[in-house]
């Protein structure tokens, strides 16, 4: 029997799914994706498949891939994604199918706990707060029964912990094959596991990474696998950019201070004056601050022909050359005792990294890349190309593997573009001549879901839109009893309206106001959701950024959800200009040809949060004038599922009344 017949029959009426799996129902798109993906693996090729939300896209590629017999890599786009596929949907499906699949999860070195770290992070000299000893002391405790090391088992410890980077690796400072700890090593372990499984569940950040450094074991995988599955495509691009050009950042010399410090006082004390040293690096990077100002600032700055927008061409250069002096003569000396010591050794490869780096980033820029500065928490110099094509053609599916002919390639997602040919997404990542597929969502939107575009709100650039918005959700919500998620397309609305919600609120109903940053996000996600059980009193959820895309709140829990503005990308963004500029050079109108494909697509992402399941049921708002009253409004509304509009104010109020009766919540399986 081939492929596709064994997947069929598994997502029949009667088929191994419905037998085993409580609330599985057939659905034809699913069954739909499920073989051409079969279809994809077992004649080669690429598909580029979009699935609305709903259709049930994991199983659709997961059933396949474990059924067909080869190698497979499946890349998505968080950690916490990967961890749901290996801990739980993979593990499920082996059980429907019976299939002893090896199964391997890789993660980013970052991801693992270092023991030779740790140890040194018992010695280091730097005065640590009780919070984080109290921390240290909870990563020893478990370091000793963990298997995989992986830091995510260890729950409430913050991603942004100042413990995390002392007690992980990074490539410049692993000592690899000459580290004392090599045989117990967690980076080693997980790597073994990965290249005698049969299926490796990677993320976009490591795929990319590794690519350009191939250094964490995807690189080396990669040829040996037949198949390769990226889910939650759409973030390919953006994340692959990243990792394909370069970065230098104060976290990265601040942790090489840190480790000179310490190594150099254990293994060449008094052949140097490693603390001036240190003293010297440091007042560098601080000079870097001083010159990037602005700590509050995480939009990325423009980078002209003689540096980073709004410093003058001088400062820059005398900051980089501070920089480049303080690490160069760290470099010498570490020349001199890197025999010493693998730690040592190590250090002095750093060095020589980091001035390879500082040269870069005082240098033109070359064409066909782009530049930008990021200043916040740390300061970061970032340069890239402007897409992931050239990579994808050239170094990932051109490969050179012998097996490239007749290697599937699956890309899929719930949003890949807001056209027939997915144009915006297959050109940036390369894959002109695609087998191309679109699913769409088994949602009855008609009945489902309402949008409602008030007409009276100010236009988005009035400074009284967010006032505005906050008065329209805390009149919404008051009759749904909170039960609204509020997306903003920047973190200045989300606090003006944060704040204005909370206070309309602190006087009257028991309605919670949660803002984005107040806790992590899958601590607010949970409260949300549990607020309004047990009759109690629900929850507004006001979030940007990362919000639009990945909450699933199924049931009454999310009846509303509001967009405060047409995300479009912010025009001044350094990335955004450089495409704009390349488009523009070969008579491509920008516009259409970028602003308003990744308006779609974030849009309909941020849309999909409402309806969840075929029992649920919403409101949409865009509080966007611009989508009733521009002509380009028409073609974002075409993006959308289409569902009925509301007219009128009152109407709207009906429809939130409508929503407060009791509605049968039965989710469904997937
Ligand atoms: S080999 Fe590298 S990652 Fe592994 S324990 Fe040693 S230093 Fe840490």
């Amino acid at each position: 029997m081939g492929l596709q017949d064994a997947v069929q029959r598994v997502f029949d009426e009667g088929g191994a799914l419905a037998q085993t799996v409580e609330k599985f129902k057939p659905r034809s798109g699913q069954t739909k994706m499920a073989l051409e993906v079969a279809h994809t693996i077992e004649h080669g090729g690429v598909l580029v498949a979009e699935a609305g939300t709903g259709v049930g896209k994991t199983f659709a590629y997961l059933v396949p891939a474990l059924l067909s017999g080869e190698r497979v890599l499946l890349s998505t786009a968080t950690k916490a994604l990967q961890d749901q596929l290996f801990g739980r949907d993979i593990p499920q499906l082996m059980a429907v199918l019976g299939v002893p699949v090896r199964v391997a999860l890789l993660k980013g070195r970052g991801s693992y706990l270092c023991l030779q770290r740790l140890a040194y992070a018992r010695l280091d000299a730097h005065p640590m707060d009780p919070g984080t000893m109290r921390q240290l002391a909870r990563v020893e405790e478990w370091s000793v029964s963990t298997r995989a090391g992986d830091m995510a088992e260890l729950t409430g410890l913050d991603d942004g912990s100042f413990l995390i980077p002392l007690v992980t690796s990074t490539r410049e400072n692993c000592l690899g094959a000459r580290c004392p700890k090599v045989q117990s090593c967690h980076v080693n372990l997980a790597r073994r596991d990965a290249m005698s499984a049969d299926v490796v569940v990677v993320n976009h950040h490591l795929f990319f990474a590794d690519l350009n450094v191939r250094e964490s074991g995807v690189a080396e995988l990669l040829p040996s696998v037949t198949a390769v599955v990226f889910d939650e495509a759409h973030q390919l691009n953006e994340i692959g950019v990243q990792f394909l050009g370069q970065q230098l950042t104060t976290g990265q010399l601040t942790g090489f201070c840190r480790d000179l410090a310490l190594q150099g006082a254990r293994w060449a004390r008094g052949l140097a004056n490693w603390h001036l040293m240190v003293m010297d690096i440091e007042r560098a990077i601080a000079a870097l601050r001083r010159v990037c100002g602005d700590a509050d600032r995480t939009d990325r700055r423009r980078w002209n022909a003689s540096g980073p927008q709004g410093i003058s061409s001088s400062a820059w250069i005398a900051v980089m050359e501070g920089l480049r002096t303080a690490v160069q003569a760290a470099e010498v000396a570490l020349l001199t005792v890197a025999e010493m010591a693998p730690d040592m050794q190590a250090l002095q490869v750093r060095s020589v990294h980091f001035l390879e780096k500082i040269n870069n980033f005082s240098q033109p820029l070359p064409p066909g890349l782009v530049r930008w500065l990021e200043s916040g928490k740390q300061i970061r110099l970032v340069e890239s190309p402007l897409d992931i094509a050239d990579a994808m053609r050239g170094r990932v599916m051109g490969g050179g593997a012998e097996q490239a002919g007749r290697r599937s390639w699956i890309f899929t997602s719930a949003t890949l573009g807001s056209d027939a040919d997915m144009g915006w997404f297959v050109e940036s990542c390369g894959l002109a001549g695609a087998q191309l597929l679109q699913v769409e969502s088994p949602f009855d939107y008609s009945v489902q879901a309402s949008l409602y575009i008030p007409a009276q709100m100010p236009k988005p650039s009035d400074p009284s839109h967010s006032s505005s918005v906050a008065m329209l959700v805390a009149e919404a919500a008051e009759i749904l009893g909170g039960r609204t998620l509020l997306l903003t397309t920047t973190l200045r609305a989300m606090r003006s309206i944060g704040d204005a919600l909370a206070q309309y609120f602190s006087q009257t109903s028991g309605i919670n106001v949660l803002v984005q940053g107040q806790s992590p996000k899958r601590e607010l996600l949970e409260r949300f959701s549990q607020s309004s059980e047990n009759g109690s009193a629900g929850c507004i959820l006001v979030a940007s950024a990362s919000f639009w895309e990945g909450v699933d709140i199924p049931g009454d829990a999310l009846q509303m959800v509001v967009i405060d503005k047409l995300p479009f990308s912010p025009p001044s963004d350094p990335l955004v200009e450089a495409k704009v500029r390349q488009l523009e050079s070969i008579g491509k109108n920008a516009f259409k040809h970028l602003h308003l494909p990744q308006a779609a697509i974030a849009l309909k992402q941020g849309a999909g949060r409402l309806i969840r399941r075929e029992t649920d049921r919403g409101v949409l708002v865009v509080c966007d004038v611009r989508l009733t009253q521009m002509g380009y409004g028409r073609k974002l509304l075409a993006a959308l599922p289409a569902m009925p509009v509301i007219g009128s104010p009152d109407h709207f109020r009906d429809a939130l009344y409508a929503l407060t009766k009791p509605s049968t919540t039965d989710p469904d399986f997937f």
